[in-house]
C-alpha cells in the first residue's frame, strides 16, 4: 500500500460568468513515504489547488485522497496531520519568532518541555537561534521563510506541503534556500510536496517531478527520466533552460526528412513509428546541448546564426531556419562567428518526434 495516494482526484469550479472548469483533472497516481515530490507547471495550471485539496483548505469534486490507508476525504483540516508553507510566509506579525514556532504546540495544549525541545531543534536546523526574540518585521524575506519552514518541523507533520516557497527571494537567496530545504528532507526524511512554476527547482530537488499543465497530470518521472523521455510535447517544451527545441518538418519517405539545407537521416528505431506521416507534418525535437555545428567553407550552402548569445560558462547560438527557431548550446571554448556558415549534426539517439495534433511522442504512444 502506498503511503499517500490520489484516486481520481478531481475539482471543479464555476468562475463568475458562470463558466464550470477544472482546477484539476482525474488525478491519479501515488506517493512514497519519504519522498519529496515537486509538482511543477506554469501558473494557473492547478498546483495551489492539489496542495489545498491535501491540506483540506478546499473540498474534492470526485475522487479520494488516501493518507496511510485512511481516507481523508471526510477528516477536518485540523486533524489531518500535514503542515503547509506558503509563498508570502504568513507569519503572526505581533509575535516574535519563538512564539511564531511554539504557537500551534501550545494551541494542541503540549508540555512546554516538549515545546521548548522541538522549537530548540527547528531553530538550530534552519540557523535562527541569534533571532528567536526578533519580531518578524525584524527579519529579512530569507529569515522569515525560514521561521515559516520552522513552524511546519515542529508540528512533525505526516506530509510538509510548500507552495512556491522561494518565490519572493533574490536570486541568490533562493539558491541557498533550495539547497538548505534538499538538505532539510536529507535529515527529516520527511514526505515532502513541493510546489513550483521554476522547472530548474523541480530538477533539483525532486526525487519526482509531476508535470501539469491545465488541470491536467502530464508526467510523473523522476527528474532525469523527465529531461531524457518528455512524454509529449508540453513537457518537451517546459523542461530545461532552454527547453528542446521543436521543429515543424516535413517527412518525405520514412527514411529521411529535411531540415533547411540538410538531408537528415531518421534513426532506425523510428522508420516504421514514422510510416504514417510520410507525406505529412511531424515535430522533431532535439536538445539545445546535443547539437553539433560545423564550420563550412564558402560556397558550400549551411546556416548563419542570427545571434549569439555569451551566459558566462557557455553560448547559445540562435539560428532562424524555416521550420522554426534552433538554439544551440556551446561551451565557451568553440569559437562563434555570426558570419561563418555552419553545417550541423544531430545524433540519432538524441532525436525525438512528436505527433503534431496530440502532442504524443512517437515511441510513448507506440508503447501505451
Ligand atoms: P497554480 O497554483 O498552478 O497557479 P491554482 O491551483 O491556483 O493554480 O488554480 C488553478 C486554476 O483554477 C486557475 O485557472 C484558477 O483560476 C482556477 N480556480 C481555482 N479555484 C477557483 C475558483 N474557486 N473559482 C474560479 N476559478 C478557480
Ligand atoms: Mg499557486
Amino acid at each position: 500500500m502506498s503511503f499517500l495516494t490520489f484516486k481520481h482526484v478531481s475539482k471543479q469550479y464555476v468562475d463568475g460568468k458562470n463558466n464550470q472548469g477544472y482546477a484539476v483533472r482525474n488525478a491519479n497516481f501515488s506517493i512514497n513515504k519519504g519522498e519529496l515530490v515537486v509538482f511543477v507547471g506554469p501558473s494557473g495550471c492547478g498546483k495551489s489547488t492539489f496542495l489545498r485539496m491535501l491540506a483540506g483548505l478546499e473540498e474534492i469534486t470526485s475522487g479520494e485522497i488516501i493518507l496511510e490507508e485512511q481516507s481523508l476525504n471526510d477528516v477536518d483540516v485540523k486533524m489531518r496531520d500535514i503542515a503547509m508553507v506558503f509563498q508570502d510566509y504568513a507569519l503572526y506579525p505581533h509575535m516574535s519568532v519563538e512564539e511564531n514556532l511554539s504557537f500551534g504546540l501550545k494551541n494542541q495544549r503540549k508540555p512546554k518541555q516538549t515545546i521548548m525541545q522541538k522549537v530548540d531543534m527547528a531553530c538550530s536546523l534552519l540557523d535562527l537561534s541569534d533571532f528567536r526574540k526578533r519580531m518578524p518585521k525584524q527579519l529579512s524575506g530569507g529569515q522569515r521563510q525560514r521561521v515559516a519552514l520552522g513552524r511546519a518541523i515542529v508540528k512533525e507533520p505526516k506530509v510538509f506541503l510548500l507552495d512556491e516557497p522561494l518565490s519572493n527571494l533574490d536570486a541568490k537567496l533562493r539558491v541557498q534556500t533550495r539547497k538548505m530545504i534538499a538538505d532539510l528532507h536529507n535529515r527529516l526524511k520527511a514526505t515532502m510536496i513541493y510546489v513550483t512554476h521554476d522547472q530548474t527547482e523541480a530538477m533539483t530537488l525532486a526525487d519526482k517531478i509531476v508535470v501539469m499543465n491545465k488541470g491536467i497530470i502530464q508526467q510523473i518521472d523522476t527528474p532525469e527520466r523527465i529531461y531524457l523521455y518528455p512524454s509529449n510535447l508540453f513537457v518537451a517544451g517546459f523542461i530545461g533552460s532552454p527547453p528542446m527545441n521543436l521543429l515543424r518538418v516535413k517527412i518525405k519517405n520514412s527514411q529521411s526528412f529535411k531540415l533547411s539545407e540538410f538531408n537528415v537521416q531518421v534513426p532506425d528505431d523510428y522508420q516504421v513509428l514514422l510510416q504514417p506521416y510520410v507525406g505529412k507534418e511531424v515535430i522533431l525535437g532535439i536538445r539545445p546541448e546535443y547539437i553539433q555545428l560545423s564550420e563550412l567553407t564558402t560556397g558550400e550552402s549551411g546556416i548563419k546564426p542570427n545571434l549569439i548569445e555569451f551566459l558566462g560558462s557557455e553560448n547559445l547560438i540562435y539560428f532562424m531556419l524555416e521550420e522554426g527557431e534552433l538554439i544551440v548550446k556551446k561551451n565557451l571554448s568553440s569559437k562563434m562567428s555570426p558570419s561563418t556558415n555552419y553545417g550541423l549534426k544531430i545524433k540519432r539517439e538524441n532525436m525525438h518526434f512528436f505527433d503534431p495534433i496530440s502532442g504524443e511522442h512517437l515511441k510513448r504512444r507506440s508503447s501505451n
